[in-house]
Order: structure tokens, then sequence, then C-alpha cells
């Protein structure tokens, strides 16, 4: 789960880390009164969105004009971000943050992160801030700086040394980098997160460290288990995939890709293994939906009408292996979806377990116009030739 930039501050802010005075306004007027709170003559607008790249994207500006921020903070408001981290719609702006200007001096990365390799925390560091991190890795690896954590150790004053003598701070600087380290891995660490990433972290014109950008990732399963109440309280479903989240309300493990053929299988490694086997073919899967061991005729109902919601989706795969679950209610669920929804694009069925007869004579019997395959390989080739077939 991501958190807003401002939610991000505010955790960073409770532990004691710098950042930019700011405010949250959620319409032209909490805007202009942030901006009259604040003072000063440099004001920097910018949109709260799940995605990063608001900069190049026209999300963040720095004015000089009291009337020309308050106007474009309004002007933001309502709209919707593209930048290149978002899908081609992008992501609704519903608020924004009025920080003060800064003057920079230099612009430098840090994060902290989870490395599933070394199965510990690192952090990374770069004196190359303000650019994305995977440019710098790709064009320039010597300029990033990794250190490990040692998870019954934590993390020592002599990393952060180590870090702040690599980036070229000074000694004060050295200082302020080590006891910032040192709060985001307490913060990591109490908070069950799987990053933080502060891109750019700058030194102001007083030679200050500042944490000016803030993006914050949350470890799903501990929101799950009801672990981080307060964290789960910042969730923004507004940033979310509409369809992501209508699935999670179903327990249906479901994600949205960028392919024209939706998938609707049983078992994670089952539905990796068809999306896989649909690109063998020529096709690109449009979702990954795991409809779970313990599915009921019901939730792949519910599952046929998400996959069909996409406007991409030109064809549906059912590949489904009956170990725990039965082919003749998996198949009374695609009758039922396919009699509910209005379906129009082939539906190639591939069932195979338990009551793999009854599921059959089921489809048969239906009259529904349902392409059988016996195995995933036929199923996936009929599967692309029917949407090929389709296209004019
Ligand atoms: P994003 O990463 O989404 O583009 P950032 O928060 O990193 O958004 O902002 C983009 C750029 O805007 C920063 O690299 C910095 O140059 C400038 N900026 C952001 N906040 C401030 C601020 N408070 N004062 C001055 N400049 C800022
Ligand atoms: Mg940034």
């Amino acid at each position: 789960m991501n958190l807003h930039e401002f939610q991000a501050k505010h955790l960073l802010a409770e532990r004691g880390v710098s950042i930019p005075r700011g405010y949250v306004a959620r319409s032209g007027a909490e805007a202009r009164a942030a901006i009259g709170r604040l003072g000063g003559d440099a004001w920097v607008i910018k949109a709260q969105v799940h995605a990063g790249g608001r900069g190049k994207a026209g999300g963040v500006k720095v004015l000089n004009n009291e009337d020309e921020a308050a106007d474009f903070a309004d002007s933001l408001l309502g709209q919707r971000l593209v930048t290149k981290q978002t899908d081609a719609a992008g992501q609704p702006i519903e608020a924004v943050m009025i920080e003060e200007g800064l003057a920079i001096e230099r612009e430098l990365y840090l994060s902290m992160l989870i490395d599933r390799a070394r199965q510990r925390v690192v952090c990374i560091a770069s004196a190359a801030g303000g650019m994305d991190i995977e440019e710098v890795a790709a064009t320039a690896p010597e300029q990033i700086i990794t250190i490990e954590v040692h998870p019954s150790a934590g993390l020592q004053p002599y990393q952060g040394r180590q870090v702040g003598f690599a980036l070229g701070l000074d000694k004060r600087q050295v200082g302020e980098l080590t006891a910032m380290l040192q709060s985001f891995y307490q913060l990591f660490i109490e908070r069950d997160l799987s990053l933080i990433e502060i891109n750019p972290l700058v030194v102001d014109s007083a030679g200050s460290l500042i944490c000016l950008d803030a993006k914050i990732t949350v470890d799903d399963n501990a929101i799950e288990v009801g672990k981080q109440q307060q964290l789960a309280a910042m969730r923004d479903l507004s940033q979310e995939d509409a369809t992501e989240v209508r699935a999670a309300e179903h327990q249906l493990n479901y994600i949205t890709l960028d392919g024209n053929i939706g998938c609707m299988v049983n078992g994670a490694g089952l539905a990796m293994a068809t999306m896989d086997i649909i690109q063998v073919y020529g096709g690109a899967p449009a979702n990954f939906l795991d409809v779970g061991g313990g599915t009921s005729a019901a939730k792949v109902t519910e599952a046929f009408k998400i996959i069909l919601s996409s406007p991409r989706v030109e064809g549906i795969l059912v590949n489904i292996f009956g170990g725990i679950v039965r082919c003749d209610m998996i198949a009374e669920g695609i009758i039922a979806a396919v009699r509910e929804v209005e379906i129009n694009v082939p539906v190639v069925v591939r069932l195979e377990g338990t009551n793999v007869e009854e599921g059959k004579q089921l489809l048969a019997d239906s009259g529904l116009d349902l392409i059988p395959a016996a195995d995933l390989a036929y199923a996936a080739e009929r599967v692309v030739a029917a949407v090929e077939q389709r296209r004019p």
C-alpha cells in the first residue's frame, strides 16, 4: 500500500526528520489560507497522487506570487495527473501540498527497502539525486552506494558515516544523515514498511539536510492482518486501480495488466503459467487472476464480471484445475456469469480435475457459445486465434 507524500512526510516528521514546512489543501480556499500561513516569497504546489515523476508532468510548480500559487493549486484540484509512472488515464488529484520553496544547493537520493536476494533491509544513496535512480543505476552505477543492515545489529552509526562521506557531505551533515537513517530504520521496522524513498534529499542554502520528497510503501501483509491500523486508515482508494479494489472485496487475487486476453485461473502458479503460455502463442494477458482454492460459483461469476469490465479484453481464457474446487461448480459459475453479463468476446474453457466430465457436460448442455479445450497449450492457441479472427 502506498502513502501520499504528505502522509509520508508526517510519519517522518514525527521521528524528527527534517521536511519543508507545508500544509495539505483540498480546495482553492484551503490552498490560499495555507499560502498565507506559510508566508515567505516562494511556494511550491505539489499534486498529491500515488505516482512519481510529478515535476516533469506539471504536477509540481514553484511560484513566487501568492495569487498565482493559489490559482495553480486550484487548477490542479479535480484534475487527473498523467506521469510516466501512471497509465494513460492518470491519477485523480484530490489534494495538493503547499510548501515553502527552499533554496536548494544539492539534490541527493536516499532510500531504504528490502533486498530480497540479500534478505536484508538495505539503504541506497546517490549524489545524483533528482533524477531517476533506475537511470543512474544503468548509466553510472558507481554513483550508487548500498549498505545492508544486519537484522540483529540494526543500522549502525558507522554505516551512516559511510554513506555520508560517500555522498561528499561535511561533518555536520554526516551527523544529520546518520540520525536520519536511524529514524528511517526504526520507522521501517516498527511500521512494517517495504520502502522509504527520498528523491530528492536536499542540502539547503543553510547547509541542512531536508527531505524534499517522500514516498513510503507499507507491506500489504501487515495491513491485511490488522497490524498497522493507523497506516491502514491512510489508505486512499481513489488512487488505486478500481478493478483491483473491487476484486479484493470479493477475495479475488486480481492484478490489471495491459494485454487483451482475460485470464480466469485457480492457483497463482497456474495463473502465471497461463499468462506465459498466452505470450508463447502471441497474445498478451489482460490480467492476473487467481480465483483461489475454495472458490464458489458466485465468486466465479464475479470474477467474470471483473474481467469483462475492462474494455481491453478481447477474449477470455478460463483455465481451471479442479483439485479442491470442483469443475462442475466452476461450470455453473461460468454459465451463470455468461447469462448475466452480456459477453461478446470468445471464451475458451479448459477444465481438468475433479468432476471434469460433469463440468464439461454442463457447459455443453448450456447452449452457450463457449469454446472447449482439452489442454492448456491448445486453449492458449485457440483464444489467441479467436481474437485474431475477429479483428477487421
Ligand atoms: P516528483 O518526484 O514526483 O517529480 P518532487 O517532490 O521530487 O516530485 O518534486 C520535483 C522537483 O520539484 C524537486 O526535484 C525539486 O527540484 C522541486 N521541489 C519540490 N519541492 C520543493 C520545495 N519545497 N522547494 C523547492 N523546490 C522543490
Ligand atoms: Mg521526487
